[in-house]
């Protein structure tokens, strides 16, 4: 097995040279690798690109469920039986509403989730109304999810303001029909290439722990830096009840650290985000992966509870971490912790509890419940 310099690696990326394949699958298998050297290798780029800022992205679950896709890791798939809260789209006072109270609580960006397979036109202009309000009302950015897209979408949404788009890869060409049968790897690609060319941002990325080689996990982040991603989530499987996946090989928490590093060294400029799973996978090296990724999810997911926020916002101060928001951290500590005294017991899990917890009604639809 190669012995790692984690100099080279560093020097490699702030060049912007691409490490060979045997250099990147030796950082996901070599024993021998000194975790906190690696780290350490990729904070220097982390720091050169991002400094101490931490991204917050909020999540909308704007649609839950009866997705006619059969996506095996998803619990909103055809084919999933998870007990979820499903729901049609909300309406764009819910989602106004939302996006308020995401910017309130330190949101840089508001990302809106659809399940489905992708909008038809009609629903590609009501979501280009919402994000016209949106961008008129908040300084935030906006992220979209909506699924499958062509390049006439891609213009429309662009023309409202659209900031991002997120349509992840998810694993690799080779793995793909493992994970997923109803549309393919090319289908995925060609909406991502529609999104560039429309100039939106690209928010694309992976789920980890599918029952994939490292391989795969190699080929799609040489693949992101290819299509120059600019916003890459990594995503630790959470095998949620009911889904068609089921339970997979458990990860730990090194091999994710491996994983974020990896991305980092490949896509130095990229915001990379520790997305979800991260509660249940990296556990007590979350503020480890701080050094390597310069974003995350706070609130959960999209059907499952994550850390709570207050919790979050701890972590990232605690750790010597910023929030790119325009109030201190503090401050929005104070605020959403006044808010909850008000409401009664906060129901998140701790940061520290690795279970699944699915969302109630009042998490997916809080300024409705
Ligand atoms: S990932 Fe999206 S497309 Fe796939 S089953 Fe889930 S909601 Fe449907």
């Amino acid at each position: 097995m190669k012995t790692q310099n984690y100099q080279t690696l560093t020097e490699t990326a702030l060049s912007n040279e691409q490490l060979s394949s045997e250099d990147c699958l030796n950082i996901l298998t070599n024993p021998d690798i000194d975790i906190l050297s690696l780290v350490h290798a990729a904070y220097a780029l982390r720091k050169e690109h991002w400094g101490k800022d931490v991204s917050i992205h909020i999540l909308n679950n704007a649609q839950n469920g009866a997705c006619p896709e059969d996506c095996a890791y998803c619990a909103q798939a055809k084919t999933s039986k998870s007990d979820i809260n499903k729901y049609p789209a909300k309406e764009e006072d819910e989602m106004l509403a939302e996006a308020k109270r995401a910017y309130e609580n330190g949101a840089f960006r508001y990302c809106m989730v659809y399940s489905g397979r992708g909008p038809r036109k009609k629903r590609i202009e009501k979501l280009s109304g919402i994000i016209r309000k949106i961008k008129d009302n908040y300084p935030i950015e906006v992220c979209l999810s909506p699924g499958l897209i062509d390049a006439e979408d891609a213009e429309t949404l662009k023309a409202a303001g659209l900031d991002r788009f997120n349509h992840n890869l998810n694993t690799s060409k080779t793995y793909y029909d493992k994970i997923c049968t109803t549309h393919t790897y090319e289908d995925r690609l060609n909406t991502l290439k529609s999104v560039q060319k429309a100039g939106i941002g690209m928010c694309s990325g992976i789920i980890v722990g599918m029952g994939e080689s490292s391989e795969d996990i190699v080929e799609v982040a040489l693949k992101l830096r290819e299509l120059k991603s600019n916003s890459i989530p990594v995503n630790f499987y959470m095998p949620i009840p009911g889904n068609t996946m089921g339970q997979k090989n458990p990860l730990t928490p090194e091999y994710c650290l491996r994983v974020l590093c990896l991305f980092r060294f490949l896509n130095p400029t990229s915001e990379l985000r520790m997305a979800a799973g991260r509660e249940m996978h990296l556990r007590n090296m979350q503020s480890l992966g701080l050094f390597v990724a310069n974003s995350l999810f706070m609130d959960g997911y999209l059907n499952t509870k994550g850390g709570n926020a207050p919790d979050t916002l701890a972590m990232i101060r605690d750790a010597g971490f910023t929030i790119k928001a325009d109030r201190p951290v503090e401050a929005i500590i104070n605020a959403i912790e006044n808010g909850a005294k008000e409401k009664g017991p906060e129901t998140g899990t701790s940061l520290s509890d690795p279970s699944i917890t699915i969302k109630s009604t009042t998490d997916l639809r809080p300024t409705t419940a």
